[in-house]
C-alpha cells in the first residue's frame, strides 16, 4: 500500500506516519514546513518503507499512491491566523489538488477537517448532523470556513467523479510533538508551567473542550481509512469535556509549578462549549478513545520537559 500523508511532518501527521510506516506501507510524507518540522519523523528517515518530500499543496503535483491522508493545514489559531489568506488557500487549492490526484490514480482520500466546522455551537454535544454556527468574515474563518469548502470539494468529488472519500471531524487534540508556540491551549499551558510562568487563560475559563490524546487519535484516522462503508463525516475525539480553568489547575497541580493563573481577554469568536457525540464514529469503525485526561498530560508533559533539557 503505497500512502501519501500530507502535512506528514507536523504533530498528528508525524504520529499517523510512526504507526503508517510500522504497518508497513510506503509512505510518502510532504509538508512545507510551515508549522511542522524534519525533527518531527527524523527518527523515521532511515526506514526504507518511508521518503520525505518538500512541497507546498497550493501548488499541484504528480503521484503515484493508494490512499492520501490529507492533513496538510496549520491547525492552532495563532498560525493560521498568521497569513490568513495562505490559510484558505491551502485548504481549498490544496484540498483540490489532492481530490484531483485521489481522482486520476483512483485513490481513496481521508480530509482532516476539524470540529471548527460548528463554530460557536448551539447544539451541544456536536453531532455530525449539525450544520454549525460559523461566523463567515471573523478572525477563525480562514480556517473554519477553508475546512468547511474542504469537506463540499470532498462530497461533490465523490457524487460528481466518484471518488473515495473519508472526511473525519477532529477534536482538540494534545499530545507529544505539539509545537512548543503553537499557542495551543495545552502546549502553552504545560510550557507556561514547567518555566513558572503565569498560566494565560483566556476569558474567565469557563469555556470548555474535550482533549483526546494524539494515540487515540490516530487509531481512529487509521480504523475510518481502513473501513469501506462510510465516507463520513464522522467526529473523531474524546468527549470527556473540561473547562479551560479546569485544565490549568491540573497542569499547575501536575507538574508541581509555582505558576499562577492571569487571565486575559478572550479572543473573538473563541467558542464557548465544545464536545463530541462519538456515537457514529463508535458504529462506522468500533473506536472509541481510552486514555485519560491525567494519563495523557502526564504522557505529554514529560515530553516538554525533555523537550526543554
Ligand atoms: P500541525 O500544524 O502540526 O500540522 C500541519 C502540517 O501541515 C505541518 O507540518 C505544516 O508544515 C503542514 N502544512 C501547512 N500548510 C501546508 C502547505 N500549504 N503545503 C504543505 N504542507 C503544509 O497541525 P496538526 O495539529 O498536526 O493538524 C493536522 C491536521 O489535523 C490539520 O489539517 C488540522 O486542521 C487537523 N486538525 C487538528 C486538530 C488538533 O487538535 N490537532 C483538531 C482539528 C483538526
Ligand atoms: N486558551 C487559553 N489560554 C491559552 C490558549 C488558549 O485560555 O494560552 C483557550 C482559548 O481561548 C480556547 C481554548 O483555550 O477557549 C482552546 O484554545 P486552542 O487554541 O487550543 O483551541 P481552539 O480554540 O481552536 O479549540
Amino acid at each position: 500500500m503505497r500512502t501519501l500523508v500530507t502535512g506528514g511532518a507536523g504533530f498528528l501527521g508525524s504520529h499517523l506516519c510512526e504507526k503508517l510506516v510500522d504497518a508497513g506501507h510506503d509512505v510518502l510524507c510532504l509538508d512545507n514546513y510551515f508549522t511542522g518540522s524534519k525533527d518531527n519523523v527524523a527518527h523515521l528517515l532511515d526506514r526504507t518503507n518511508f521518503e520525505l518530500l518538500r512541497h507546498d499543496i497550493t501548488q499541484p503535483i504528480l503521484l503515484e499512491v493508494d490512499r492520501i491522508h490529507h492533513l496538510a493545514c496549520p491547525a492552532s489559531p495563532v498560525h493560521y491566523q498568521h497569513n490568513p489568506v495562505k490559510t484558505v488557500k491551502t485548504s481549498v487549492m490544496g484540498t483540490i489538488h489532492m481530490l484531483g490526484l485521489a481522482k486520476r490514480v483512483k485513490a481513496r482520500m481521508l480530509l482532516a477537517s476539524t470540529s471548527e466546522v460548528y463554530g460557536d455551537p448551539q447544539q451541544h454535544p456536536q453531532t455530525e448532523e449539525y450544520w454549525g454556527n460559523v461566523n463567515p468574515i471573523g478572525l477563525r474563518a480562514c480556517y473554519d470556513e477553508g475546512k468547511r469548502v474542504a469537506e463540499t470539494l470532498c462530497f461533490d468529488y465523490h457524487r460528481q467523479n466518484g471518488v473515495d472519500i473519508r472526511v473525519v471531524r477532529i477534536f482538540n487534540t494534545y499530545g507529544p510533538r505539539m509545537h512548543p508556540n503553537d499557542g495551543r491551549v495545552v502546549s502553552n499551558f504545560i510550557v507556561q508551567a514547567l518555566d513558572g510562568e503565569d498560566i494565560t487563560v483566556y476569558g474567565d475559563g469557563s469555556q470548555t473542550r474535550s482533549f483526546c490524546y494524539v494515540d487515540d487519535l490516530v487509531r481512529g484516522l487509521l480504523a475510518m481509512m481502513d473501513q469501506d462503508d462510510h465516507p463520513g463525516p464522522v467526529n473523531l475525539g474524546n468527549p470527556v469535556e473540561f473547562t479551560i480553568r479546569e485544565l490549568a489547575e491540573k497542569i499547575i497541580e501536575k507538574t508541581g509549578s509555582t505558576s499562577r493563573i492571569r487571565f486575559e481577554p478572550l479572543p473573538s469568536d473563541d467558542p464557548v462549549r465544545r464536545q463530541p457525540d462519538i456515537t457514529r464514529a463508535r458504529r462506522t469503525c468500533g473506536w472509541e478513545p481510552v486514555v485519560e485526561l491525567d494519563e495523557g498530560l502526564d504522557r505529554t508533559i514529560a515530553w516538554f520537559r525533555r523537550l526543554q533539557r
